[in-house]
C-alpha cells in the first residue's frame, strides 16, 4: 500500500488556479488503499486494481453475424445467381465440425463459428432455398456478415486498465474474457463530520441562530457514490479539545477524513489548530468562485480534506477538486470531466484571474438552447444548485460575458454520482 508524503499538500501561500491545483493532485497523490480479489458479481462501482489482459481472442473464433448460408466467395458468380448444395448446418454452439470443400453452401445461424474453407455469409433474406439447394443473388462482397476472431479484443491487449472505476459493460466484458475475479482496490474508509457550534441535526430543535447540517448527508451520499464506505462522525462543536478527540478517533481506521466547515482563516475557525496539534495542514488558495480556501492536510498519516461550510461552496469544491483527489486516494486515475458548450442567454461580468461556476438551466429559445444563469449565486443558496442543470464554466482569463457567447459547461448529471 502506498503512503502519502507528509508533505503531499505543501504549496506555500501562492493562488493556484484549478488547472495548477489538479497538477499538483495529479503529481502528489497516490493510492492510500490495498487491494483486494473480488468476484465479477461484486465489483460494480469499484476501482480496477491490475490490469485485464487479453488470454484469449474475443470472439474466440469467427463467426457468423446473421442467420443465413456460408459459402467461399471464390463460389459465387459476379453477374448471376449461384445455385450451390446446402450440404450441412452450423449453429451457435454447433460448429459444422468438418472443413467445407469448394462448391459446398452450408446452413448457418448467428453466432455459430464459420466453418474453415468459408469466408462469406449471404442472409437468409436474399437467398431463396428449394430442393436441398440454395440460390445466391450477385454482388455480395467477400467477408460479408463474418466477424473475425479477435476482433473486439485481441489476445494480449489491454481491455481494462488498472484505476478505472468499473461500470456493467466492463464487468461484461471481463466476463467475456473469461474472467471470473478481478483485483480491485479496498473502499476507501471515510470518516465524515461537520463542525459549527450552530449546526444542528435535521430531526433535532433548532435554538435561535442555529441552522440544519445540509453538508454532512450531502457529502455522504457524493462519497457512497464515488463507492466510499462512510463512518459518520457528527457535529463536532467549534472548540479545539472536542475536534482533536474527533480526529483522533477517525484517524485509527480510516483512510481519509472530510470534513466541513471551520476551514476559512476566521477566529471561530478550530479545525486548523486542532488538526496541527495531531499531524499537519495546509491551505489552497485557489483562484475560483464560489470556494475558498480547500483544508488538506494529515491527522496521524491519514489524509483530511477540510472543505467550506456553505453548501454551494461544498458542492463546487468537491466536484472541482475533491472528486479528483478522493478518486486519486481511492486508486482511480480519473479523467477530466467531459465538458460541452452552448449559448449564453445572459450576460455577466466577472474578475479576470479566477475561474467562476455559474449555476445554470439548459433552455430552448426559439430553435436553439440557451444557458440561463439561476438568478441567485450566493455560496449559500443551495436551491442554486439542486433548482440547476450544469455548472457554466468561466475561465480565469474572461472578464465579460456577452449574450450569445459560446461558454463551456458541465451536467450535473455527469459529476454527481
Ligand atoms: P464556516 O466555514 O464554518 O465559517 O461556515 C460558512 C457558512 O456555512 C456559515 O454560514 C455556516 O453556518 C455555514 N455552514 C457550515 N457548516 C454547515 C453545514 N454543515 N450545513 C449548512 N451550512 C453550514
Ligand atoms: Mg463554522
Amino acid at each position: 500500500m502506498a503512503q502519502l508524503t507528509d508533505d503531499c499538500f505543501a504549496l506555500g501561500s501562492t493562488l493556484l488556479t484549478v488547472a495548477e491545483a489538479l497538477a499538483e493532485i495529479e503529481a502528489r497523490i497516490s493510492p492510500v488503499v490495498g487491494t483486494e480479489t473480488v468476484p465479477l458479481t461484486a465489483a460494480a462501482g469499484r476501482i480496477l486494481a491490475r490490469d485485464v489482459v487479453a488470454t484469449m481472442n474475443l470472439p474466440p473464433h469467427a463467426n457468423s453475424a446473421v442467420d443465413g448460408y456460408a459459402v467461399a466467395h471464390g463460389d459465387l458468380m459476379a453477374d448471376r445467381e449461384t445455385v450451390l448444395p446446402v450440404t450441412g448446418r452450423a449453429a451457435a454452439g454447433h460448429p459444422l465440425g468438418r472443413p467445407v470443400r469448394r462448391g459446398e453452401a452450408i446452413r448457418i445461424f448467428t453466432g455459430a463459428p464459420m466453418p474453415d474453407g468459408t469466408d462469406t455469409v449471404m442472409m437468409q433474406e436474399d437467398c431463396i432455398f428449394e430442393d436441398q439447394r440454395v440460390r445466391l443473388k450477385p454482388g455480395i462482397k467477400k467477408g460479408a456478415n463474418r466477424r473475425h476472431a479477435g476482433e473486439d479484443i485481441a489476445t494480449g491487449e489491454t481491455a481494462l486498465s488498472a484505476g478505472r472505476r468499473l461500470r456493467a459493460p466492463d464487468l461484461g466484458l471481463a466476463a467475456a474474457l473469461g474472467r471470473e475475479e478481478l483485483c480491485v482496490f479496498r473502499p476507501l474508509r471515510v470518516g465524515l463530520l461537520s463542525t459549527g457550534d450552530e449546526v444542528r441535526d435535521p430531526g433535532a430543535p433548532l435554538p435561535p441562530g442555529a441552522i440544519y447540517d445540509a453538508n454532512r448527508v450531502m457529502l455522504a451520499a457524493l462519497l457512497t457514490g464515488l463507492g466510499c464506505m462512510v463512518s459518520d462522525f457528527g457535529i463536532r462543536p467549534d472548540r479545539e479539545a472536542a475536534l482533536v478527540d474527533t480526529l483522533a478517533a477517525a484517524s485509527a481506521d480510516h483512510d481519509l477524513i472530510v470534513t466541513s466547515g471551520g476551514v476559512s482563516t476566521g477566529e471561530e475557525d478550530h479545525v486548523k489548530t486542532a488538526i496541527e496539534q495531531l499531524g499537519t495542514l495546509h491551505f489552497w488558495r485557489l483562484a475560483i468562485r464560489p470556494g475558498r480556501p480547500l483544508a488538506l492536510g494529515q491527522v496521524r498519516g491519514v489524509p483530511l480534506i477540510g472543505l467550506p461550510g456553505n453548501p454551494v461552496a461544498v458542492v463546487v469544491t468537491f466536484i472541482v477538486l475533491g472528486l479528483p483527489l478522493i478518486l486519486r486516494l481511492a486508486g482511480a486515475t480519473p479523467s477530466a470531466p467531459r465538458l460541452f458548450s452552448v449559448r449564453a442567454g445572459f450576460a455577466y461580468r466577472k474578475k479576470v484571474g479566477r475561474r467562476e461556476y455559474l449555476r445554470a438551466n439548459l433552455k430552448w429559445e426559439g430553435d436553439a438552447v440557451v444557458a440561463v444563469k439561476y438568478p441567485s449565486d450566493g455560496a449559500g443558496i443551495l436551491s442554486s444548485i439542486f433548482r440547476s442543470d450544469v455548472l457554466v464554466i468561466l475561465e480565469e482569463g474572461v472578464n465579460a460575458l456577452t449574450v450569445g457567447t459560446m461558454v463551456d459547461f458541465l451536467p450535473f448529471s455527469e459529476v454527481i454520482p
